[in-house]
């Protein structure tokens, strides 16, 4: 059991239809899912499958795929039954590939009504295919790709337009009787996409898709995806996210992770404590952090460890983690449960509190 620092959420979840994608169950008090998208051709089969398995390794718990191509489409088959996680097959304008990735058994099929114009006559197809293969449906509106006709009639794509293009194309499975939907309202500027999820959560009780498109690069995407989704699930909106990064996908499955354990929704796992600095340090803090968290990544078990740099708050943080330093005089008190178990010089620092990271986590029972 882990030391005293569960935490109480911040607001009540939204209730939420259940849906079951591949095994993994998306709203309805679900834990909230990280998801992520490849980079590669899907038609490469291998390389999609090595690319899934990293994301997986990383703690993505569904995956979607692009499908442009009838070779992509092809490949659904082979990747949908070896992946290791849920696979979603994303596609735009062409509904025969809709068709090819129920038959292909992925676990959901995504698709953007701004793109799909022809789709609307098909609907009823699809929700028949879909309903008989029991494959829920992603209504992923995008700003980018927003209806021409809202886009006329709003001006723009406003979080008003985002949400009638989401709610229209789920009226449409409505009336085929097909209502295992989720929905995304995505837009590059977190403001116009959190009123955006406020509207549609007012308006429906489908579980419901976060992301911020184009986020940008690492550190903009990070902070913009971070402050939106924030502000949402403190809210009790959102069932399963997405970070959009221009970097690798695993980095956008950390991200994912982190900003769930941030705010307590997820269990956290390890967790450096660490203090900015300054200068009364009489460690080098940046250098003592990096290396701890080197150390211990990796180690399977919730471990909260505080490195601190002096003797103003070191003690105090380092007797609340399971594992701490505190520095000073070129010595480091080492505490292990609020408790201090030895001081070690300097260059020790790092070694000891891996050592006791390591005894720990067995204790704690971790293989
Ligand atoms: Fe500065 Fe000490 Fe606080 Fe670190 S713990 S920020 S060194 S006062």
């Amino acid at each position: 059991k882990r030391h005293d620092h569960e935490i109480e959420p911040l607001a009540p979840r939204k209730q939420t239809r259940q849906l079951n994608v591949g095994g993994v169950l998306v709203g309805g008090g679900a834990p909230i899912s990280v998801q992520s998208m490849t980079t590669t051709r899907t038609s490469d089969i291998g390389a999609t499958l090595q690319q899934i398995a990293e994301l997986t390794a990383t703690g993505c718990q569904i995956v979607r795929v692009a499908c442009p191509t009838q070779d992509d489409a092809d490949a659904l088959k082979v990747i949908a039954k070896q992946s290791q996680i849920p696979v979603i097959a994303d596609i735009h304008f062409q509904p025969k590939y809709v068709f090819a990735a129920i038959d292909a058994g992925c676990a959901a099929v995504r698709v953007n009504p701004g793109n799909i114009k022809q789709f609307d006559d098909r609907v009823g197809e699809i929700a028949r295919a879909a309903k008989d293969a029991g494959t829920p449906i992603r209504i992923g509106v995008n700003a980018g790709s927003l209806d021409k006709r809202l886009l006329q009639k709003y001006g723009k794509a406003t979080p008003e337009a985002l949400v009638e293009s989401a709610l229209w194309e789920a009226s449409l499975f409505e009336e085929h009787d097909f209502r295992d939907i989720k929905i995304s309202v995505k837009h590059n500027d977190p403001v116009v996409m959190v009123k955006a999820y406020r509207l549609l959560s007012e308006q429906c009780d489908y579980p419901l898709h976060l992301g911020v498109t184009e986020a940008g690069p690492a550190f903009q995407g990070t902070i913009k995806s971070a402050a939106a989704f924030g502000a949402l699930l403190s809210e009790g909106i959102g069932d399963t996210i997405r970070v959009s990064l221009s970097a690798p996908p695993v980095e956008e499955v950390k991200v994912g992770n982190q900003i769930l354990e941030s705010l307590g929704l997820r269990e956290r796992g390890l967790e450096i404590v660490s203090c900015p600095s300054c200068g009364r340090a009489q460690v080098d803090v940046y250098t003592l952090a990096e290396q701890v968290t080197a150390g211990l990544e990796g180690l399977p078990v919730p471990l909260r460890v505080a490195v601190m740099g002096c003797v103003v708050n070191g003690p105090g943080e380092a007797r609340e983690a399971d594992l701490g330093v505190a520095s000073g005089n070129g010595k480091g008190q080492i505490f292990v449960k609020g408790e201090v178990i030895r001081t070690v010089p300097e260059s020790q620092i790092v070694e000891t509190l891996i050592e006791e990271a390591v005894r720990l986590a067995e204790e704690m029972g971790a293989e």
